[in-house]
């Protein structure tokens, strides 16, 4: 507020009175000191020793008129001034202003004069203000002020002692303190792990913002309570609570503690607290919820379990061979390595989905429940899989609306979800794999891959099954018509040779009287009962050839030799010298190319050539007969060929000439019974090789046939 000119007028008025008192005050204290003499001197001693006491001392002392002036300041005052005149200085910051805020409520400006400041008779005895004060350099001085108004022996007020103690190092190691205090505290607070310190009665001392929010109180309602009561909900610690472990062995401890009621997972560890005396007075109790990572690792492990039973089923699937056999085989492999409570297959019967295999400590439950394939029965899992033909989950019996009708059974079982998933036979659904966990979600999408693909191996071991079967009963039946083929061939050849041989006996005496009724009744008989001998003589001369060649023929197998080591070169040489009539007469050219050794029943391997080289000649054209015989090395066979310039086979008759009595010519034409290829057939196939013949009509044959080299 700006004064007025009257008021400046007053006051410098007065000013002028106060100048001329001071003047007249000065001049009687002088005339005062005249008299006083040596007591004045006294006096001055004692004030020297006064100022020098003050100025001794560590704190600033100031002391003021009753009007509020200082009359006096040590040198510790001077000194918080910062050597500035002290009246201005305090003037503008003395902290009276807060004194005298903190006692009348009544806040004056920092700007007011010192003296507008009540006076020091009504200035209560203040003790230990706290005030700050700036210097003129610009420091900020803490200060710890006392006031106490001094009063001369009749009451009179002398003036005020002011004494500010420098507290600027304790406030500033307070300042940091509480700022530590304060960083500690968020620090505290922000960690997400649940902290709490705990007395040794397992009681709550103090706990972070974390530990609070999970029980749902304030770090401060907690302090207190009983930790285990807190957390767990228990009457006492739980077994594996390892506060207890540091408190009875004052070390720190570690433990994973499930927190059963909601499912979860905390690692918490115990730091011992100990008091002056080493005493074990709680510990600090930290707990990390794990709860994700045990998730994880449950998930890692049941994907490891699953792998296992892939395998596992995988190496059955190669031994089983029986479908019943390898559903409870897969069932049992599903509870014991995958560790699920219950497995069954399921095979559809109809509506009704009918279990044919199980196992698990929960199977008995496949005896209480029903399945359908359509309706409310077929509304889980395994009717949906059946009806859709893909794999279905039931990620929970509590909560999900489609497993009411087996919920209870399934609540009794401990078995919270399911997963079916389709087996097919030739193509067709035949039924369902289904599964069961205890834990609610149990059946993620990578297990969910993994089973289907359990399933489908399943299936495709069905398959195998089938065609294994098929294949077993095709080799039987093979193997049957076999055996019947052998048997009725030993039979027949038997027969054949049996009868060949029997036959040869009356056919000997028929042609031996019929020669004897020729020799002894020629001249008795007309010609034509000759020529009827002549014939019935041709007859059984034919007949017995035909007996001959099937002797030979039946004698192939059951006069066969060992195999030795045959000169093909030779053999060829001998055939040549039992032909050489017929070489002879038919003025025929036989040659050969390198011919090898092969192991074989040498008289039958002279047939063959006999046989061939034979036929050769008799069915030649119109030029002389050429047989040529070669033989080439065709992997782990010798490959022969007898080539003739003869009248050659039409293609339609190269596989029929080799079967017994099969001849394209009459006896008209070309002498023979049809048995001879039949022979050499059955030579080569006694040999373990193949004979078949190169012919085109009028140009010649070449018959080739294979021999084990
Ligand atoms: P056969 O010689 O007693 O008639 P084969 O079994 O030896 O009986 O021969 C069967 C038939 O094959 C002969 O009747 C003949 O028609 C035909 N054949 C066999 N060898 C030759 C050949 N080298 N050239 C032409 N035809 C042949």
């Amino acid at each position: 507020m700006q004064p007025t000119a009257e008021t400046v007028a007053r006051l410098e008025a007065e000013i002028r009175e106060l100048r001329s008192a001071l003047t007249q005050t000065q001049e009687a204290l002088r005339n005062q000191s005249d008299s006083l003499g040596g007591r004045d001197r006294e006096v001055g001693q004692s004030e020297t020793f006064a100022a020098s006491v003050l100025d001794q001392t560590q704190d600033a002392i100031v002391v003021c008129d009753p009007s509020g002036h200082i009359i006096r300041a040590n040198q510790a005052a001077d000194q918080l001034c910062d050597g500035n005149p002290l009246q201005k200085q305090f003037e503008v910051a003395f902290p009276l202003h807060h004194v005298a805020a903190s006692t009348t409520g009544n806040v004056p400006s920092r700007d007011e004069p010192l003296s507008l400041v009540p006076p020091a008779s009504a200035v209560p005895f203040l003790r230990d203000v706290e005030a700050s004060l700036v210097r003129n350099d610009g420091l900020q001085v803490e200060l710890s002020v006392s006031v106490r108004p001094m009063v001369d022996e009749s009451g009179q007020p002398l003036g005020t002692l002011v004494t500010m103690t420098d507290i600027t190092d304790r406030k500033h190691a307070e300042d940091s303190l509480r700022r530590a205090k304060e960083d500690w505290e968020q620090t505290f607070d922000a960690v997400p792990d649940l902290v709490a310190v705990l007395d040794n009665q397992h009681r709550v001392v103090r706990a972070n913002r974390a530990m609070a929010d999970r029980v749902g109180m304030t770090p401060e309602q907690c302090a207190g309570l009983l930790c285990y009561q807190l957390v767990h909900g228990t009457a006492a610690p739980p077994e594996s609570c390892p506060h207890m472990q540091t408190c009875r062995d004052g070390k720190e401890h570690t433990a994973e503690v499930e927190d059963a009621r909601r499912g979860e997972y905390f690692l918490v560890s115990t730091t011992p607290r100990f008091d002056d005396q080493g005493q074990v007075i709680g510990a600090v109790h930290v707990a990390r919820d794990i709860s994700d990572l045990k998730r994880r690792e449950r998930r890692i492990d049941t994907l490891t379990r699953v792998y296992a039973v892939l395998s596992q089923v995988n190496e059955v699937i190669v031994r089983v061979r029986d479908a019943d056999a390898l559903f409870s085989e897969v069932c049992r492999i599903i509870a014991e390595t995958g560790r699920f409570p219950l497995a069954w297959v399921g095979r559809r019967d109809g509506k009704r989905v009918v279990p044919v295999a199980f196992s698990g400590p929960a199977a008995n439950m496949v005896h209480e429940i029903q399945v359908e394939v359509e309706g409310r029965l077929g509304a889980g899992p395994t009717g949906t899989c059946l009806r859709e033909h893909r794999p279905v989950v039931n990620d929970d019996f509590t909560t999900n609306p489609a497993m009411a009708p087996w919920r209870e059974q399934a609540n009794r079982h401990g078995l919270r979800t399911s997963a079916a998933f389709p087996l097919y036979r030739q193509g067709q659904p035949i039924g369902t794999l289904t599964l069961y966990a205890a834990d609610p979600n149990a059946f993620d999408a990578d297990q969910v891959t993994l089973l289907a693909s359990l399933s489908a191996d399943i299936s495709y071991a069905l398959d195998a099954i089938d065609d294994e079967r098929r294949r077993v009963l095709a080799e039987e039946a093979l193997r049957k018509s076999a055996d019947e083929l052998a048997r009725s061939n030993e039979d027949l050849e038997q027969f054949a040779s049996v009868a060949s041989h029997d036959l040869q006996e009356p056919l000997r005496t028929v042609t031996g009287f019929v020669d004897l009724l020729r020799k002894r009744y020629v001249q008795q008989l007309d010609a034509e009962a000759n020529r009827f001998i002549e014939f019935v003589l041709e007859g059984t001369e034919r007949m017995q050839t035909l007996i001959r060649d099937l002797l030979a023929y039946s004698r192939v197998s059951t006069r066969r030799r060992e195999p030795v080591s045959v000169d093909v070169g030779e053999l060829l040489d001998q055939v040549q010298t039992t032909l050489h009539e017929q070489i002879q007469e038919a003025r025929a050219e036989i040659t050969h190319g390198p011919l090898p050794t092969v192991r074989a029943d040498a008289s039958q391997l002279a047939q063959l050539f006999q046989n061939l080289i034979g036929n050769g000649m008799k069915f030649r054209g119109q030029s002389p007969p050429k047989v040529h015989v070669e033989a080439v090395r065709d992997g782990d066979f010798w490959h022969f060929s007898v080539r003739d310039n003869g009248i050659g086979i039409d293609a339609k008759h190269h596989e029929q000439i080799f079967e017994v009595f099969r001849r394209l010519h009459t006896r008209e034409h070309y002498e023979g019974t049809g048995i001879g290829l039949a022979i050499c057939k059955k030579i080569v196939d006694r040999h373990g090789g193949r004979i078949w013949v190169e012919s085109e009509p009028g140009h010649g044959a070449t018959f080739h046939f294979t021999l084990p080299a």
